[in-house]
């Protein structure tokens, strides 16, 4: 008779073990040879089944648990915007209770609930094949106030644990079967507040034996913490780190009006930014990603266009005299504003966008539109909140256009 498995009877004893969503594959083996005397060989085996085939018998995994789904079609497919429910207090994710059917509910049921929102955005190839982005939060809430987004609203609640943050694509690919190409760090929260867990999930997201997502198909995206920055571009020195994707919102490229829609801008203002992308490690050919949500009456006339362009020259400009390169290192990813509830701005027309566009390209910035989707289901870009949980914090981050400063 086999000896039986020591982690089903942990399991089945009520113990606390290891969540394998939040640690890679070598600090799960090294978790189970000293908590169940399992060989490397079998807790690699038993990982790589977990994260390729969604099997959760007999080990250790908390998938928080999917709620609810809103779809939009679109014209590259359909958005689907999710809901997973997450207990109010993380307690600490990474020791929560084995067995995927009972942890989950026991907690949720002792420490009251709150819920995180991820999309998948559909996207079409230039070689005509459809895949999905992952567009995940990494906190529920955000601190940052910027006044065009919903998230906003509801102040920052608290931040993810990395296995709530794998737990999104893990809800992604086998609970609704779509496995992700690209993971972008653009849902709910400032990933850089949360920086160790974000990390910590990337860690899992890129490892061989898990999830396998090249570290080159994810992207943080940040309003431009300089502490994360600074801490993030460390990181990048690392074996297998330096093709992470960065992307900074910045939305204007003046101190007076960015203080004004990103109050982060207060107290790390643009100029310190700029210095501390202008030598900002890019693997390859790869870009900077900067982008520009654009609001009307807010940040889109002419004189915008100049100062963007005299905010991204230097970067660019740095670029090519280092490399010797030709081309810029820049992109900028203008974003039409998508309304969060009770904005005072409409959308863009398609005339404006399409105008702020060719005059940025007419002053050398390699500029591109984002195309919009999920708007109408509150999924798109500056538009995740949950309005049950924003009434429980609110920030207070209304705005009038009329406070625009003078060009
Ligand atoms: S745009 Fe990003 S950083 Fe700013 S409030 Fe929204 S979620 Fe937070």
């Amino acid at each position: 008779m086999q000896a039986p498995d020591r982690i089903s009877e942990a399991v089945q004893g009520g113990l606390e073990w290891v969540n394998a969503l939040s640690l890679d594959s070598e600090g799960f083996a090294a978790e189970m040879a000293f908590r169940a005397g399992w060989s490397r060989e079998k807790a690699i085996e038993r990982y790589r089944r977990l994260f390729r085939t969604g099997a959760t018998h007999g080990i250790g995994v908390r998938a928080d648990p999917v709620v609810r789904t809103e779809s939009e079609e679109s014209p590259e497919g359909e958005v689907l915007k999710f809901t997973q429910r997450i207990a109010a207090n993380p307690v600490d994710g990474s020791r929560w209770g084995v067995g995927a059917s009972g942890g989950s509910a026991e907690r949720l049921a002792a420490f009251g609930t709150l819920e995180t929102e991820s999309v998948l955005i559909p996207m079409i190839g230039r070689t005509g094949r459809s895949a999905h982005t992952l567009c995940v939060s990494s906190q529920v809430g955000c601190a940052m106030g910027c006044v065009f987004c919903e998230t906003a609203q509801m102040g920052l609640i608290r931040s993810l644990t990395p296995d709530e943050i794998v737990g999104q694509w893990f809800a992604a690919t086998h609970v609704l079967g779509r496995r992700p190409r690209n993971i972008v760090f653009m849902g709910m929260g400032e990933p850089l507040d949360n920086f160790d867990n974000v990390l910590r999930a990337i860690s899992v997201l890129k490892d061989h034996n898990g999830a396998a997502v090249p570290i080159s198909k994810i992207t943080v995206s940040t309003v431009g913490r300089l502490d994360g920055l600074g801490r993030l571009r460390e990181k990048l020195g690392e074996p297998g780190w330096h093709r992470l994707n960065l992307a900074v919102s910045v939305n204007a490229a003046d101190e007076a009006l960015r203080s004004s829609i990103m109050p982060v801008n207060r107290s790390m203002p643009l100029s310190r930014l700029r210095e501390a992308l202008v030598d900002w490690p890019v693997y390859g050919g790869g870009k900077l990603c900067l982008e520009y949500v654009l609001i009307p009456g807010v940040n889109d006339t002419m004189a915008d266009v100049h100062r963007v362009a005299e905010f991204v020259g230097p970067i660019d400009a740095h670029y090519r005299r280092s490399r010797g390169a030709a081309t810029p290192r820049c992109m900028l990813n203008v974003i039409p504003y998508n309304p969060r509830r009770d904005s005072p701005w409409p959308a863009p027309t398609e005339e404006s966008v399409d105008g702020f566009l060719g005059a940025l390209t007419a002053l050398g910035v390699y500029a591109k539109r984002r195309r919009t989707k999920g708007r109408r289901l509150m999924g798109a870009c500056g538009q995740l909140g949950n309005e049950a949980i924003r009434g429980r914090s609110s920030v207070g981050v209304t705005v009038s256009a009329s406070t625009r400063p003078a060009p």
